[in-house]
């Protein structure tokens, strides 16, 4: 027998038809002789809902209201999957996040588990109780409901696998695994059978939201075998596994977008030393997470000019702090928010050579200017107008020969 954790993301649980379709998944894995929680997310579209509803209502809010509002979309398909499943003659019950507890720092909206509790969970599961637990959601130490961050239910359902020692932790989606790149803007993208933790973490966290960045790193820190696969489908799904599994590495096994950075070009610095520190200390003190980064100077060496992306919610407060940097030097400022980033990926780049050389040829080739290039051990990231979004991920799909039938 083993123990197994399940998730179902907003489009599995969208409506009742849907959550039957889920319940009858659920009393496979039951009647298969296992111990099954399940991790459910709020209906697709419910979570965007609330959060406009928090927005319009108050658009500098509280965070911990805004939490208050935007966890409920859980409680809801919690309560409807255990009865469903009940109806079904599966004994289930529903977990809130303060029930089971699910621990975590006061960081509203954004929120890290600290510590989930789940011996009130394993006495019931060892009963052949169903516990379906609501994703997303967790209690800080002050009694106020936290959330995980956007698609935080993939890190609930890890979690979760990690505190009880679940053997298996599968999260269904509406896509039958992780795929070269987005499926949705490549037909030609190929589901991959095995992607290891590293290259599933930085595909994450360079956009691919098929699960959301915490819930990798959790898995790699706690071991926990990860399997995406498709709720509406019976083919078998993709595996999350360590490098030394995958005996063919691919050069570059996948290709992700992000969409939501902006670019800010100082144009004309005084090129003096410490003149980095005088762009970055401000923008570090408000907050503002700074990514790709290039500094060039002019011929004589006197002026400079430095680029750099943020968060394209934090484009405006970038800019205000830049301006009131008293002791900075600059011509002009320039910033444009219709800038992608497109990144390639592959444990295999540490070994091999003329992966960028590939990568800047074939956007080259399309006549895509690249604006900021950076480069870490697996994966190369260029700026690019996001006009070209699907063209240059297109074509690096084939160049990288990632293209399947
Ligand atoms: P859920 O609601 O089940 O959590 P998400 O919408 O958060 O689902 O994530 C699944 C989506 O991720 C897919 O519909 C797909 O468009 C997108 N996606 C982006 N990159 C990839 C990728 N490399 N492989 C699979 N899906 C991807
Ligand atoms: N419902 C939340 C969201 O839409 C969490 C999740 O689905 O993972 O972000
Ligand atoms: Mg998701």
């Amino acid at each position: 027998m083993s123990r197994i954790v399940m998730k179902f993301g907003g489009t599995s649980v969208a409506d009742l038809d849907r959550i039957r379709n889920v319940a009858r998944r659920v009393r496979k894995e039951v009647e298969a002789g296992n111990q099954v929680a399940v991790v459910v997310s709020a209906m697709a579209g419910t979570t965007d809902q609330l959060v406009k509803w928090v927005e319009d209502a108050s658009p500098l809010h509280d965070a911990r209201e805004y939490d208050t509002v935007v966890a409920a979309g859980e409680q809801i398909t919690s309560g409807l999957l255990a009865l469903t499943l009940q109806n079904m003659d599966i004994p289930a019950r529903s977990w809130l996040g303060w029930q089971v507890p699910f621990k975590t720092d006061d960081v509203h909206g954004a929120a890290r588990i600290s510590e989930i509790d789940t011996t009130a969970m394993r006495e019931r599961l060892e009963e052949g109780v169903v516990c379906v637990m609501a994703g997303f959601q967790g209690i800080a130490d002050d009694n106020r409901i936290t959330t995980l961050g956007r698609g935080g239910s993939d890190t609930s359902a890890v979690a979760l696998a990690a505190a009880l020692e679940a053997d298996r932790c599968d999260i269904y989606t509406d896509v039958e695994g992780v795929f070269t790149t987005d499926p949705r803007i490549v037909p030609k993208a190929r589901k991959l059978e095995k992607i290891t933790y590293e290259e599933m973490l930085e595909m994450a966290s360079l956009g691919a939201k098929v699960l959301q960045t915490r819930s990798v790193a959790m898995a790699m820190n706690h071991g926990v075998r990860v399997q995406v696969l498709s709720s509406f489908t019976d083919t078998p799904g993709t595996l999350v596994v360590d490098e030394d599994e995958i005996v063919e590495k691919q050069v570059v096994s996948g290709i992700a977008y992000a969409n939501n950075e902006a670019r800010i070009t100082l144009v004309g610095v005084d090129n003096t030393p410490g003149i980095a520190g005088e762009v970055f200390s401000p923008l570090a003190d408000g907050n503002i997470n700074v990514d790709m980064i290039i500094q060039n100077e002019s011929e004589d060496g006197l002026k400079t000019d430095i680029t750099f992306t943020v968060p394209q919610g934090d484009v405006e407060k970038a800019i205000k702090i830049l301006e009131n940097a008293s002791s900075l030097k600059y011509e002009r400022l320039v910033s444009d928010k219709n800038v992608v980033k497109i990144s390639v990926i592959g444990v295999g780049m540490r070994s091999h050579a003329g992966v960028a050389a590939t990568m800047f040829q074939t956007l080259a080739d399309k006549g895509i200017n690249i604006q900021v290039i950076s480069t870490s051990e697996i994966k190369i990231s260029v700026l690019i107008d996001s006009e070209y979004t699907e063209l240059a991920v297109r074509a690096l799909h084939t160049a990288y020969g990632l293209d399947g039938a």
